[in-house]
């Protein structure tokens, strides 16, 4: 026997095919939709095609399964049997909508089209059937302006200017004013621009619109926004898209007729209350894109907003009462914030999707903990409940209350946070700007997934029109960046680039500030201040804290940043870098005199001059880091690194500082390397002028004294070398380690445990562990190196080519990012069990950038290291990250991102 592969799965009528627990199939919206109607709740009735056929599609030369026309035409028959209505019938016709679902959501990145199965025959039925002929041809112009755009080709433009024609030939400004004749001669000329402009009519059989839909929501899979959208939050290309095909209901059937979306509770701010917005006699798109403002769904959330249009709480009680109960079932059934699309045909209520609700890093932090102290979910689901990356939005600045603030005009608070920055009128310029380091905010009417880009790119997103659940609103809250929707008082120019309000015009340029939480545009710039870690955020770091194994330290060298990073819960320094202790105003000057030196005796020289701010540097960490580790790694830059580059340059030094132009010129010249990453840097310093790390070594060794006399607690100071390679390296490094130790010890007569050992930048270095790790106490891999190292890819100037890469899915991510487990991730594997072998017990940790990507930190934790080391704004991310790391790894499964 054949076994056929099923790759359509009906829902509807109190059954279902499919469930929840079958989103890499039937994607999130059609696992749910299934879901839903096992619930038996009122969902109109459909089929999803599987993920599985969109796969088989792009890898079959863009053709269909065999079978799936078949199997399409049986979903088809039995939506036929719920709704007793025909697909193509004249006199009771079945209309459909098509739409995109892929595994994981993303919002208004593909297509859809809506009211499919209307021709010229089937909308004559629809106006028999529904008694209102005008609902009947507004649904069919609609359908024919989706279905042309989407699947057609042509754009909005070219309808939106027929009606704007109609409109002004009979005199009026909204949609709602024009009769069922006016819409039927609006589909006539809609038609007849088809016609124009494809040389063939609107299609008029079902099923080729049917197969037309289908075929452009896969091919929306590989859509510019999807792409941009798919590389933006780490989504497989590989995964495809499902396809749903569902029965219409309508919610733009009369004044009992609404269609609306809601949050069942708060998804800026997490508060536990229904949430969301309805518009009357109107179809869903209507909502998200702000063609209409929406209306509050609560008598709360309307007196909240100041509007006067009554909620759908007061205009339709009846219903309202049904929904509320419906959306409670559906939080308490997936044990989280939904988000969810539903219409009201007529009095009755349908529900179209429900999904775990996108919301802030805030929201989340509130949500999780909230249900957790509600017995919902454990402390363990609430830590998991987490993204790591958008504690982001939580650790910036807000604007300072106590500054004042010019308010030009207030909006809706659509995405929290504030941001300064010029304006800008498109999402290209704002790229082109942003690319540039200017920080930009983008002020649009509305916006469309073609500005996806733009936002990304913008600090801040300023809408004139839209509600808190429009494309602008949705997006920047997904994204991070703070947003102010509905600033109905601006307008805006395109054309000359300004915008004006209250009679004050703004140019493109100009700086203003946005406090998305309030929902204001201010001029100018305002102060911000440090954000205050409390409350929810405390909580849920706390048990984070109680179920990680890694260690979080950060990298920092800086006091400032030092200070920081204890705030933000690290625990002790995994890396400081002491040349940029070098780059320092205050001791350049020295650092210069020793590399211009003619021999050993004139660098001991200059650096006397340097130790004592060594050593001050060295007491300020520690004091900060009172009783935890820090770790020191030695000099690493090549020399040159710290002496001009130009002719010019190097003239006006050697003027200012009395300096031999012409000598510093030649050791300019002797310096000189043709590859300086892999030249005379790292512990090759060490080993040619071992002058050099002896007088940082006793700088630490000293401070580390005078920090335990002054407090009585000694620091924990751990002495790293950079670069080595060799286990004669790390000997001599050793043997000069422990030589200067004693040699201050012997002067003081005092002493201090101290640790030395060594990073892990070059594969010999990994593939040899067991040889450093006769003289080295710790290792720290530095995958900054050895990234470079390891692919041959230079980590300052592979910007050129990696974006190529990464279009031709070469590289899924940036390695420099994102580690790669396979080679990267390999040789950290083999140094650490090598380093273990002959070293049981010796501390690893990792101190590369990918020390706070949460994804990296999941493989971190799978090889056992013992801690991770990254940036102060990091370190909370990384012990979210860290936590959710061990939780997978207690449960053996990894979240499918970090695979
Ligand atoms: C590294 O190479 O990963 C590292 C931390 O050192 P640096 O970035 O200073 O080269
Ligand atoms: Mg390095």
């Amino acid at each position: 026997m054949v076994i056929m592969t099923q790759w359509v799965y009906g829902f509807g009528g109190g059954s279902a095919d499919g469930d929840a627990s079958m989103k890499n199939l039937l994607g999130g919206k059609g696992a749910n939709l299934a879901e839903m109607s096992s619930l038996g709740l009122p969902v109109p009735p459909g089929f999803t095609i599987t993920t599985e056929a969109c796969v088989h599609y792009y890898a079959q030369g863009e053709t269909y399964p065999a079978d799936l026309a078949e199997q399409v035409a049986a979903g088809l028959q039995k939506v036929e049997g719920i709704t007793g209505k025909r697909f193509g019938d004249p006199a009771n016709p079945l209309l459909v909508s098509v739409r995109s679902g892929a595994r994981a959501s993303m919002p208004g990145m593909m297509d859809t089209v809506l009211n499919l199965g209307l021709n010229d025959q089937t909308v004559e039925g629809l106006a028999a059937l529904s008694g209102d002929r005008r609902f009947a041809f507004d649904s069919y112009r609609r359908f024919i302006t989706m279905y042309s755009n989407v699947v057609l080709g042509l754009g909005h433009d070219l309808f939106e200017e027929v009606l704007d024609d109609h409109k002004d030939r009979l005199g009026v400004t909204v949609d709602t004013d024009l009769s069922a004749g006016d819409w039927e001669k609006v589909v006539g000329d809609y038609k007849a621009v088809v016609e124009r402009e494809l040389g063939e009519g609107f299609p008029q059989d079902p099923n080729d619109q049917l197969w037309g839909a289908v075929g452009a929501v896969f091919a929306s899979w590989m859509n510019d926004r999807a792409k941009f959208y798919r590389r933006m939050h780490d989504i497989p290309e590989s995964w495809g898209t499902a396809v749903n095909v569902q029965s219409m209901v309508f919610g733009n059937m009369g004044q009992t007729s609404a269609t609306g979306v809601a949050f069942t509770r708060n998804p800026s701010t997490g508060e536990a209350r229904l949430y969301g917005e309805f518009l009357i006699n109107a179809q869903g798109e209507d909502v998200v894109a702000g063609i209409r403002t929406p209306q509050s769904l609560t008598r709360a959330g309307r007196e909240e907003m100041g509007e006067t249009a009554p909620s759908m709480e007061e205009a339709m009680p009846e219903v309202f009462g049904q929904f509320v109960e419906v959306v409670g079932r559906l939080e308490s059934h997936y044990r989280d914030m939904q988000d969810i699309e539903f219409t009201v045909e007529q009095g009755r209520l349908w529900m179209l999707q429900t999904r775990n609700g996108k919301r802030t890093a805030k929201s989340a932090l509130k949500i999780a903990v909230d249900l957790a102290a509600e017995g919902v979910i454990s402390q363990e689901e609430a830590v998991s409940r987490v993204e790591p990356a958008a504690l982001d939005q939580l650790l910036h600045p807000t604007l300072d209350p106590k500054a004042p603030r010019n308010v030009v005009t207030t909006g809706l608070p659509a995405s929290p946070g504030a941001a300064t920055g010029k304006i800008v009128f498109d999402a290209d310029e704002a790229e082109r700007m942003s690319q540039l380091g200017d920080a930009v905010i983008l002020v649009r009417t509305e916006t469309s997934p073609e500005d996806i880009h733009g936002m990304h790119a913008a600090r801040g997103i300023v809408t004139a029109r839209g509600g808190m659940t429009s494309h602008a609103a949705v997006v920047a809250r997904g994204m991070g960046r703070p947003c102010v929707s509905g600033a109905g008082d601006i307008q805006i120019d395109d054309k000359a680039r300004t915008f004006t309000v209250k009679g004050r015009t703004f140019k493109a340029g100009d700086i203003i500030t946005i406090d998305g939480s309030k929902g204001e545009v201010i001029d100018g710039a305002v102060p911000m201040i440090e954000p205050e870690l409390t409350g929810d955020f405390q909580t849920l770091m706390g048990w984070a804290d109680g179920i990680r194994r890694l260690k979080v330290r950060a990298n920092a060298e800086t006091p400032t940043d030092a200070k920081t990073a204890r705030g933000f819960g690290a625990e002790g320094v995994g890396l400081c870098r002491t040349e940029h202790m070098f780059f320092d105003d205050t001791r350049i000057a020295a650092v210069r005199e020793m590399i211009l030196a003619d021999d050993e005796a004139g660098r001991r020289a200059a650096l006397a001059k340097i130790a004592p701010f060594q050593k001050a540097d060295f007491v300020e960490l520690f004091q900060i880091m009172a009783g935890l580790p820090v770790t020191i790694r030695l000099l690493d830059p090549p020399l040159h690194e710290f002496i001009p580059h130009t002719e010019a340059e190097m003239d006006a030094l050697a003027a200012s500082q009395g300096l031999d132009a012409a000598k510093l010129k030649r050791r300019a010249a002797d310096l000189h390397e043709t590859n300086p990453m892999l030249g005379h840097r790292g512990c090759r310093l060490g080993v040619a002028y071992p002058e050099i790390y002896e007088m940082q070594v006793r700088a630490i060794i000293e401070a580390a004294l005078e920090v335990k006399a002054k407090s009585g607690q000694a620091p924990i100071p751990e002495i790293m070398h950079p670069l080595v390679a060799l286990g004669g390296e790390m000997n001599f490094l050793r043997a000069l380690t422990d030589r200067t130790a004693q040699a201050v010890f012997a002067d003081t007569g005092d002493q201090v445990d101290y640790m030395v050992g060594t990073m892990i930048e070059l594969p010999r270095a990994a593939l040899r562990a067991a040889d450093l790790a006769q003289s080295a106490e710790f290792f720290s891999f530095g995958t900054n190196d050895l990234t470079q190292t390891t692919f041959g890819i230079s980590r300052d100037d592979s910007g050129r080519f990696l974006q190529a890469y990464l279009d031709k899915g070469i590289f899924e991510t940036d390695p420099f990012v994102r580690l790669d487990r396979d080679g990267v991730g390999d040789l950290i594997r083999i140094a650490a069990e090598r380093g273990r072998a002959a070293r049981p017990g010796i501390k690893l940790g990792i101190c590369g950038e990918h020390g706070g990507d949460p994804s990296s930190i999941a493989f971190c934790e799978s090889v056992g290291l013992d801690y991770v080391s990254c940036s102060p704004y990091r370190v909370p991310i990384a012990r979210l990250a860290a936590a959710q790391a061990a939780l997978a790894a207690r449960t053996g499964k990894e979240r499918e991102k970090d695979r």
